[in-house]
Parts: C-alpha cells; structure tokens; sequence
C-alpha cells in the first residue's frame, strides 16, 4: 500500500508550484483537480449522473460539462452543491485511489485543494502537508497569475476554509513565503521524511 501525503493549501500559495518540485525529487503525484477535469470532460464518466440530476443541457455542444452553466446552478443552491459534490466526490476518490494504487514512486502526493473542506478523512492519508503563505501574499500571487481583481481573489478565498483551519489539520507546514528558489531545501527536508515514512510502512507487518 502506497504511503500517501495529502498536499493542500488555499488559492496562490503556492501547492502547484511545490508539488512540482517534489515530483522531481521523484514523488508521485494525483492532482485531483485534474481527475475532475477529466470525469467532467468529453467522454467523463460523470456527465451521465450530473445530467440524470441537472438535465441534458448541462453538457456543451463540445460534450464537456458546462461548467459555468453548472457554477451557475449551484452559485445560490446550497442544494444542488451538495448533489454535485455527491456525484463528482466518490468518483475523484475512486480514480485517485486507482491512480495511487497504479504508482510505482516510493511515496505519492495526492494534491487536493479543498481538502479540509471535503474533509481530511475522506482520502485514507498517511500524512497531511500544508503550504502556508500570508493571505496578502495569496491575493497578490494570484493577481499576477491571472488578471483577476484583488476583491475577487478574496471573494474566493473567502468561500475556501480559512487559513487557521488548514494549519489545524497539517502533519507538515510548507513556508511558502519567500522566493521560489527558498523552496528547494525545505522540499527535500520533506521528501526525505516521507521516503523515511514510506520505508516504514512498507516493512511495518500491519500497514504494510
Ligand atoms: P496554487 O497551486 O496553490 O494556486 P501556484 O503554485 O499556482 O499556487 O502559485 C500561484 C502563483 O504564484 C503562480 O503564478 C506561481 O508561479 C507563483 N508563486 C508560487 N510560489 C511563489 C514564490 N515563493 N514566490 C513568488 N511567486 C510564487
């Protein structure tokens, strides 16, 4: 059984950039993002669910979900969130659970970015690694990014847990508030914790 870290942080903080850097230190990596990108997709074997619940026109002439229609239709329907989040959600955690399963990296990272909202224990994780960065910090990042304006960056970190929720359920704290390249050596203090876990739990007779 893989030794599975879970890698989350808000909105800019920097997950996507650090998960990067472990991948080429040799982790594993499952972006979940990514899987609900594809099961929302042309041919995604969520569409079927989502239409039986939300209707036919939910996909696109594309044969992708709408997925601003569907932003649309769960923007005020705390209702039609939970029916989304019922479909999609087990069948992200099956492909996850299928993609670590299929890993041959000695640990694997499973980048989940509304972790603590869906819940720390919906994914079977050995460990939890939060990168933390001041909110500021987050704001500006993702101006830069993205064009977006800063009441827009905070409207969504806002609708994400708060950043005292996420340190809350961290095993590791990832300081993501200095230059890109000050990553480097906290990244490999960590890849080499994990390989050291890893090890562990494969030779444990219980876990392993
Ligand atoms: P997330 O995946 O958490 O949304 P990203 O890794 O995409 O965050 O980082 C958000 C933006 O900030 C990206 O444009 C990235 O290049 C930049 N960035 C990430 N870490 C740093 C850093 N330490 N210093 C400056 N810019 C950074």
């Amino acid at each position: 059984m893989s030794f599975l870290v879970g890698l989350t942080g808000g909105i800019g903080s920097g997950k996507s950039t650090v998960a990067e850097a472990f991948v080429a230190l040799g982790a594993g990596l499952v972006d979940t993002d990514a899987l609900a990108r594809q099961l929302t997709g042309a041919g995604g074997l969520a569409l079927a669910p989502l239409q039986a619940v939300f209707g036919p026109d939910i996909v696109g002439p594309d044969g992708a979900l709408d997925r601003s229609a569907m932003r649309q239709r769960v923007f005020a329907d705390e209702t039609a969130r939970r029916q989304l989040e019922a479909i999609l959600h087990p069948l992200i955690r099956a492909e996850a659970a299928a993609r670590v399963a299929a890993s041959a990296a000695p640990y694997v990272l499973l980048d989940v970015p509304l972790l603590v909202e869906t819940g720390v224990q919906a994914y079977g994780l050995d460990r939890v690694l939060v990168v933390d960065c001041p909110e500021p910090l987050q704001v500006e990042r993702v101006m830069a990014r993205s064009g977006l304006s800063a009441p827009e960056v905070q409207a969504v970190m806002a609708a994400q847990a708060s950043r005292a929720a996420r340190l809350a359920v961290a095993d590791d704290v990832l300081d993501n508030s200095g230059s890109p390249d000050s990553l480097g050596p906290a990244v490999a203090r960590l890849h080499q914790a994990y390989l050291q876990m890893a090890a562990r739990k494969a030779a444990s007779p219980i876990c392993g």
